[in-house]
């Protein structure tokens, strides 16, 4: 019998919906490996090179573009992210999953890759927070962002929810251990299917 072929779970959603702790915890417990992404912004507090990003310099990002290194990019927030391809390929080729939190714009990339190794392997999926309330709660509550900062991701985030019928899922937001179960029973589910051609 052949080994399946991994999945690339690709989570988009608006910041604070939660996908970033959905996503480690996913990978923490060994389902899927985190595809670590490069972002032009500044670490946050707590923050580590190598882990929660690759966090380069302009040049340095524009440098990566200009040599092919990324899956996609995007501008997000007036900071660059992208997905370093070597961050994903190897992965799902040796059979196991990549789990992916990007933007809408990342999303629509890698929608549209040549790369069949991708697109065979592609699952996308939007969370979407409960309410416009609940959303400005949480990215207040985070308390590591400048005012300005949170009323540009609350315009950004509020912009960015227009896009979830571009989905195959979407993810309504309730409790942790709730969007959690719902989420890795998705993986596990697409796990068991046979061929995955878009
Ligand atoms: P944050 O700055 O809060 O970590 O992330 C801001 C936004 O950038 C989030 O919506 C996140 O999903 C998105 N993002 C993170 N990494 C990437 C990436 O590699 N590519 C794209 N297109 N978006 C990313």
């Amino acid at each position: 019998m052949s080994p399946r072929s991994g999945i690339l779970y690709l989570v988009s959603g608006p910041s604070g919906s939660g996908k970033t702790t959905l996503c480690r915890r996913l990978s923490d417990e060994g389902e899927a490996s985190y595809a670590i992404s490069c972002t032009t912004r500044s670490p946050r507090p707590g923050e580590e090179n190598g882990t929660d990003y690759f966090f380069l310099s302009i040049e340095e990002f524009k440098g990566k573009i200009t040599a092919g290194e990324f899956l996609e990019y995007a501008e997000v927030h007036g900071n660059f992210y992208g997905t370093l391809t070597s961050e994903v390929i190897n992965t799902l080729e040796q059979g196991n999953d990549v789990v992916l939190d990007i933007d809408v714009q990342g999303a629509a990339q890698v929608r549209a890759t040549e790369n069949l190794t991708v697109k065979n392997a592609l699952v996308d999926i939007f969370i979407m927070p409960p309410s416009k309330e609940e959303l400005l709660k949480r990215l207040t509550g985070r308390g590591t962002d400048s005012d300005e900062v949170v009323t540009t991701r609350m315009k950004n985030s509020l912009e960015e929810m227009e896009h979830w019928p571009k989905y195959t899922f979407r993810l309504l937001s309730g409790t942790h251990e709730e969007d959690y179960a719902r989420f890795k029973s998705l993986l596990h589910g697409e796990r068991l299917r046979i061929i995955r051609h878009h």
